[in-house]
């Protein structure tokens, strides 16, 4: 089958690439650097031995450690790919061996708040771009990671002002590298609008599940029998990893309360629509929303395909 990222660049993008977190994200930038050889070496940091050891068993990187100092100390470039909450451990950690030029990254979901927890942490002589590749799945860990994840999706990158534009352009590069689309954003506009397009839609799914499980009337193994009519579809993201997804919604408050806020006043309206017997106020909005599902799925941020394409998709590419 044709190697849908590429052939290997003719030249590393990083001499050195240290990620700190092998769970899906930090698993796939890693396949991913290799197959494209966007990255001369790769070292591999995590917490979890069992990670480690499933790094080195997967060859996903030239070598493994659990000390975040240790993975740094030669990189010229450091993504961290753990929750959020975990990051200003890390950054102490980590900082004091940090290469001079050295450039900082994540993956984080939120930025605002990693901006700011990692800016005064960052030493001088490094520079911060922090990003995001819109890109993920419900699963987690070394082994739920895939080279092709970040394929024709967004990476936002969200550089402080002032940051070094040729740092900017070293991480630009290397996500397209891996084949995502890049777009820059000031950290306060990527909160508002990841909100309205993450994170309260796992909220809600997690909400709706939540709302099943604690029904009296229906049982939850007719919940599960049934889901196909639109509670399997709607609910996909409720298995997201709950550390992960509890340090987005404590990092992300204001702009998640504000959309929030907006969704309640639409669901009210919605519900009187209902109550009023409104079929045309009804028709009209699921016509607009149509429409908008629609471009989605033209614009190649998913697919038609009953099962969104996922089984195709993974069929398609080897997962490890
Ligand atoms: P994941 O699969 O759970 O992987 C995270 C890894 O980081 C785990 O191996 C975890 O080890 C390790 N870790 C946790 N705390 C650590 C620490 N203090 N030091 C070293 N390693 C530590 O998570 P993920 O889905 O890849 O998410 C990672 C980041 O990507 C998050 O910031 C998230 O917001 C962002 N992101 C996720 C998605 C998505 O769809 N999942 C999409 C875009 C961005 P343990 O398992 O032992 O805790």
């Amino acid at each position: 089958m044709a190697d849908r990222l590429g052939e290997p660049l003719a030249k590393p993008i990083f001499d050195e690439l240290a990620i700190i977190g092998v769970g899906l994200i930090g698993s796939s930038i890693a396949r991913a650097a290799r197959r494209r050889q966007a990255a001369r070496r790769i070292v591999l940091a995590d917490a979890s031995v069992a990670v480690l050891e499933r790094a080195k068993a997967l060859s996903l990187g030239d070598a493994v450690t659990d000390d975040p100092a240790r993975a740094v100390a030669e990189a010229d470039c450091v993504i961290l790919c753990v929750p959020v909450g975990a990051y200003e451990g890390i950054a102490r950690a980590m900082a004091p061996a940090l290469k001079p030029g050295a450039i900082v990254s994540d993956v984080g979901s939120v930025k605002g708040a990693v901006v700011t927890t990692l800016a005064p942490l960052v030493p001088k002589e490094a520079r911060l771009v922090p990003a995001h590749p819109v890109a993920g799945t419900e699963y987690s860990g070394p082994d739920a990671g895939f080279a092709t994840l970040f394929m024709n999706r967004w990476c936002i990158l969200t550089p402080p002002e002032g940051t070094d534009a040729e740092a900017v352009g070293h991480v630009r590069a290397f996500w397209e590298a891996l084949g995502a689309h890049v777009e820059t954003m000031n950290p306060a506009h990527h909160d508002l609008v990841l909100a309205i397009t993450s994170h309260v839609p796992h909220l809600i799914a997690y909400n709706l599940v939540g709302a099943a499980a604690d029904l009296e009337e229906v049982t939850q193994s007719e919940v599960m029998k049934f889901s196909a009519g639109g509670f399997r579809d709607a609910t996909r993201i409720a298995a997201s990893d709950p550390t992960m997804w509890r340090d987005v919604f404590l990092n992300n408050r204001d702009a998640v309360l504000e959309m929030l806020g907006r969704f309640n006043e639409d669901l009210t309206a919605l519900q009187r629509m209902i109550r009023r017997g409104d079929g045309d106020g009804l028709h009209a909005l699921f016509t607009r929303t149509r429409a908008i599902r629609m471009g989605i799925v033209a614009l190649g941020q998913d697919t038609a395909a009953p099962d969104f394409g996922r089984h195709a998709a993974e069929t398609d590419e080897p997962v490890r």
